[in-house]
């Protein structure tokens, strides 16, 4: 499925193709950190069929706890968060961060990983009173 997305303050512009039945929940804790929030959403990227189209990124580079080397990229101008994937172009997971995606209505969970480290509210929100 080709995508289009963007950051919060819109200098950066992608598109992407991506594979819809990837959309996943991450719990783990470096998510919840770098993400401000209970928890990550990111949707895979179909062989890293990535272009940016307009704007600049900024790189960090993260150890997992498997000892995997990530590259993670943000706006360099509002620091939205755009994507993860394994550093040195090596091959594996390469993660586009789903609340930049323009068609992210869409695109809807299919499982969640790193349960173990999830905040427990997570599993209950929909009682809470709307306000
Ligand atoms: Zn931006
Ligand atoms: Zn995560």
């Amino acid at each position: 499925m080709r995508i289009t997305g963007g950051c919060f303050c819109k200098k950066i512009r992608y598109n992407a193709i991506i594979d819809p039945k990837t959309v996943t929940i991450c719990h783990c804790t470096d998510c919840q950190i770098n993400s401000g929030t209970a928890y990550g959403v990111v949707v895979g990227v179909v062989k890293d069929e990535f272009v940016l189209e307009a704007g600049d990124l900024t790189y960090f580079e993260k150890i997992a706890d498997s000892g995997a080397r990530r590259t993670l990229a943000f706006c360099s101008s509002c620091g939205t968060r755009i994507f993860a994937k394994p550093a040195d172009n090596k091959p594996g997971r390469f993660g586009i961060r789903v609340g930049t995606v323009d068609q992210r209505d869409t695109l809807i969970p299919k499982q969640q990983a790193w349960w173990q480290s999830a905040q427990s509210w997570t599993a209950d929100i929909r009682d809470l009173p709307k306000i």
